[in-house]
């Protein structure tokens, strides 16, 4: 909500600030140091004379890999936990602190598990079909062309998801993102690496990376798309309130031969 009335007013007047100036320097050293830091780094304002101009950024993303009670993922021997992984402990927004949790309670069990696991499998380098594929597809790379910049379609790709995939959703506006993003899957071999060399190679880590942010912004939008209601951190202008009847339930989304499947699940709540 807070969020919300920040866009809003960003809008309207075109900047919001945050004034800290009544704790006082010594209480802002001792408590804040590292935001007067990044407040004089990033914006030249010093938060104890002045006003910090704020604006709202995605700050944890709910859900991730489906673990079960151990933190193993559909894959065997593979374990997940901390903010990529979804032990089922938030729900459509994060309690504040909750990170600690995961990083601390499930991160320690996941380590302890996955080490269990290797104990106990000598063959844990099984290269099955998947590693096969995952091994084409990194070879097939150096034959993309390199026609289109990937980190100009990444700013891109940010820019349009900030505006219309973000705080305030809508309908239209997120179907237009998706018609854009499914436009980049079919354009990614036409933005293959320029760097085409074995070692250090930076540039290619970073198409792949950028390769499976496009996939994955598929899956946020037509989960986005699909929950026509408002809840936690995804608010939809054309549907503001909370319908308990059809999405009190976690969004699941998988591929089955490539194709992206979704559903709303209420026993994963
Ligand atoms: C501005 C901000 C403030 C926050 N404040 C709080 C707070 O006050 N309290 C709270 O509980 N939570 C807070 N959070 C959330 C919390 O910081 C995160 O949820 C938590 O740090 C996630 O930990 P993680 O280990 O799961 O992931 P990360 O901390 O993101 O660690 C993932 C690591 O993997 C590395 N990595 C990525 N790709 C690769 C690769 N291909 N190969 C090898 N390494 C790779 C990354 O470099 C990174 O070091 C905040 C988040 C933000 C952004």
């Amino acid at each position: 909500m807070v969020a919300r009335e920040i866009l809003k007013e960003l809008e309207q007047s075109g900047a919001v600030y945050l004034d800290i100036r009544h704790l006082g320097e010594a209480f802002i050293d001792e408590q804040l140091p590292q935001e007067r830091k990044l407040a004089q780094l990033y914006e030249n304002v010093d938060p104890v004379h002045e006003l910090i101009p704020i604006k709202p950024a995605a700050h944890y993303c709910m859900g991730g890999i489906e673990v079960d009670a151990m933190s193993q993922t559909a894959l065997s021997g593979l374990y997940a936990c901390g903010e990529c992984a979804n032990h089922n402990v938030h729900g459509a927004n994060r309690l504040g602190g909750n990170s600690l949790l995961e990083v601390i309670v499930f991160g320690h069990q996941a380590g302890e598990y996955a080490a269990r696991y290797a104990q106990e499998h000598q063959n844990t380098c099984n290269p099955n079909e998947q590693f096969q594929r995952d091994k084409n597809f990194i070879e097939g790379i150096k034959y993309f062309t390199n026609q289109i910049d990937f980190y100009e379609k990444h700013r891109f790709m940010g820019n349009i998801f900030y505006n219309n995939a973000a705080i305030i959703r809508e309908d239209k506006g997120l179907k237009a993102v998706l018609a854009a993003v499914r436009q980049l899957q079919q354009e990614l071999p036409f933005m293959g690496p320029k760097d085409k060399s074995r070692t250090y190679n930076t540039n290619l880590i970073e198409f792949i990376e950028f390769g499976n942010m496009v996939e994955l912004a598929e899956v946020v939008l037509v989960s986005a798309i699909s929950r026509k209601e408002s809840r936690g951190a995804h608010f939809r202008s054309d549907a503001p309130q909370r319908d308990n009847e059809r999405f009190h339930a976690h969004t699941v989304a998988w591929k089955e031969d490539g194709v992206l499947c979704l559903d709303f699940m209420k026993g994963a709540l």
